[in-house]
């Protein structure tokens, strides 16, 4: 028997990194998951995995998840981790990098909750995670001005939806990783001027002397179900 046998789980951003590590970790557990990404040839790749089935979405489309939500006929498990690193401070960031990451960030989760939200208060149960960052309220983090924002924001939607709807059955949480090992950090690390600083910059800010790995924060979010 796995722990979350019976279970539906939708992810999003599943088809790299922590979202993936996530969907194989329940799917290993006994979830039925169905994981969804813009990604559509990494996502194809999820396909091979017993209780895997996948889904191409845009979390930034509202039409594209109304469609989606009106297809699952049940779901236990919403997780969400769709998110952009802008490098900057303020003053690096322009309009266009705000507005896409205050969108693709925290204005996504709230339409992925809006539409499959009902669901579950028909239900009488459900669970919404959702993946924040330590780069948020928590943490002073140079050079995440919009990064951050968008993070402390995911904290406080998290909250207020606890606190409205604890009392009709449904649980909410966030996941506030450090720096993890995944494709867009090593993205990131290359696309600065200077890699190898970059790097032992990032290293050094990590007190256990090393990245987080995908599935430590796979086993997080198995925690919170
Ligand atoms: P990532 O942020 O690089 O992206 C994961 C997936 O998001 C990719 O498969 C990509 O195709 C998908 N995606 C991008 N735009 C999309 C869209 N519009 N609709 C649907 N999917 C889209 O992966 P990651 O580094 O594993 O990070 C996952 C989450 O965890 C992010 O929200 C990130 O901010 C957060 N996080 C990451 C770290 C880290 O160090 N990597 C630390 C803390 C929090």
């Amino acid at each position: 028997m796995g722990r979350l046998d019976s279970k539906v789980i939708i992810l999003t951003a599943a088809a790299e990194g922590i979202g993936q590590a996530a969907a194989l970790a329940f799917a290993r557990e006994g979830a039925k998951v169905i994981a969804t990404d813009i990604n559509e040839s990494k996502l194809q790749e999820l396909e091979k995995y017993p209780g895997i089935q996948t889904h191409v979405l845009d979390v930034t489309k509202e039409k594209q998840i109304d469609e989606f939500a009106n297809e699952v006929e049940r779901l236990d498990v919403l997780l969400c981790a769709s998110g952009f690193v802008h490098h900057g401070t303020i003053l690096d960031c322009e309009e266009k990098d705000w507005d896409f990451t205050m969108n693709l960030n925290v204005h996504s989760m709230h339409l992925m909750i809006k539409a499959f939200l009902p669901q579950m208060l028909a239900q009488k149960s459900g669970n919404s995670i959702n993946m924040s960052s330590k780069a948020s309220s928590i943490n002073l983090v140079v050079n995440r001005c919009v990064y951050s924002t968008s993070r402390a924001a995911v904290i406080g939607l998290t909250k207020s939806l606890a606190a409205d709807f604890i009392q009709q059955g449904i649980r909410c949480n966030c996941v506030c990783p450090g720096t993890v090992d995944t494709p867009s950090l090593q993205d990131r690390i290359q696309a600065r001027p200077n890699p190898e600083e970059a790097l032992s910059d990032f290293l050094k800010r990590q007190k256990t002397g090393r990245f987080a790995t995908v599935e430590d924060v796979a086993q997080l979010c198995l925690f919170g179900i």
